[in-house]
């Protein structure tokens, strides 16, 4: 496996491949790699003939700088674990390798990024998207892998290959799980044991949320997931709202369109929390 820091090397040692008619799928993460991130790299090496994993905590799409200082990072056991899926390349460069001039770009997502991470993490999706096009832009690879679990985010990169003309296949891969229901995230880590305890209600009231679905109307199962996760000891929601899942609109009636999502963002206390479930 090549561990590289440099785009130029990456450039070089991917032209190689290349030239050969070598397929490539890339796997874009900040690190702190789980059985989530693992299952991208299985999905990419499963379907590709080199598989790219870059490992790049983009300091762009934090909204908040203490998120930013307190981002896990663990870099030796990261590229032990890529070993381990015998992973081609690693990419890590430094924050001068990608940002050697500042990102001025704004781009555009429609109405995607107006309400939920969008309204609540002001700048966040134009960072990701700065730092995405800059990857697709040095790797070049024929599929990327991006997981469920950052429902919003993904609709935004399809969004984003769409309207430049990206070439990129977006592969969305499913939310991998702990045993208990919790989604798997690198911020997990960042829980007290009371709030590790406790973090699965989250992903039990979502499920239970959805056998509501016909008894209920949206408006009244969004309140009660609401006031559900509220009385969970140290979470507070930020938002849970149920939407179109092609455009991430709210919704007014179940009828209304055949694929429903309801993603959810929770505070405990200073660690953020974002799941999704299909309804
Ligand atoms: P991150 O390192 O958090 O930026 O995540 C890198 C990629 O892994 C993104 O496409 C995420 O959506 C995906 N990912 C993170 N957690 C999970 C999970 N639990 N299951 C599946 N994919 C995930």
């Amino acid at each position: 496996m090549q561990v590289t820091k440099t785009q130029n090397t990456l450039i070089s040692n991917l032209l190689g491949f290349k030239q050969r008619g070598l397929s490539i799928g890339f796997v874009p993460t900040m690190g702190a790699l789980h059985e989530g991130h693992l299952s991208l790299v299985r999905s990419a090496k499963k379907q590709n003939d080199i598989v790219v994993v870059s490992i790049f905590v983009n300091p762009t799409q934090f909204n908040n700088q203490e998120d930013l200082i307190n981002y896990p990072r663990n870099e030796t056991k990261d590229i032990d674990m890529l070993q381990q899926e015998q992973c081609d390349i690693v990419f890590i460069p430094a924050v001068e390798e990608m940002y050697a001039k500042p990102d001025t770009r704004i781009f555009d997502f429609g109405t995607l990024d107006k309400i939920m991470e969008g309204e609540f993490r002001p700048g966040h999706f134009n960072g990701v998207a700065q730092i995405v096009t800059k990857l697709f832009d040095i790797v070049n690879p024929d599929k990327a892998y991006f997981g469920k679990k950052d429902f919003q985010q993904l609709a935004i990169i399809k969004y984003v290959v769409k309207a430049l003309n990206y070439t990129v296949e977006i592969v969305a891969a499913d939310t991998v799980r702990e045993r208990d229901g919790l989604a798997m995230s690198s911020r997990n880590g960042r829980l007290s044991e009371e709030q590790r305890k406790y973090a699965p209600d989250i992903y039990k009231t979502l499920q239970a949320a959805v056998s509501m679905k016909n008894s209920h109307s949206i408006q009244s199962v969004e309140k009660w997931v609401t006031d559900t996760v509220n009385k969970i000891p140290t979470m507070k929601v930020q938002y849970f709202s149920i939407v179109d899942a092609d455009t991430l609109q709210p919704i007014l009636n179940w009828t209304d369109t055949n694929s429903i999502i309801g993603c959810i963002a929770v505070f405990c206390k200073t660690v953020r929390l974002i799941d999704n479930i299909t309804f």
